[in-house]
């Protein structure tokens, strides 16, 4: 999948990244259909926030629920 990653402060590049999966039975992964760039974000992306890693961006977003874990009782697979 696609996902906007940050290298370092002023630079992000769009890039193909792992699919996520279900890591814990607790986990949900959604397909994003909409995001937007946060505050969080723009603190990451000007380097007021350092990061020892590189890191996907976007964590303000809406989608469909594509996987969910066998612990997950409030949301289902559409
Ligand atoms: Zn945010």
């Amino acid at each position: 999948m696609k996902a906007l990653v940050f290298h370092h402060p002023k630079k992000v590049i769009v890039e193909e990244v792992k699919d996520p999966i279900i890591e814990d039975e607790k986990d949900i992964i959604v397909q994003v259909t909409s995001t937007a760039i946060c505050g969080s974000d723009l603190h990451i992306y000007n380097g007021f926030f350092p990061q020892v890693k590189n890191m996907v961006l976007g964590h303000e977003f809406m989608g469909i629920v594509a996987e969910v874990g066998k612990e997950v009782t409030k949301f289902k697979k559409r």
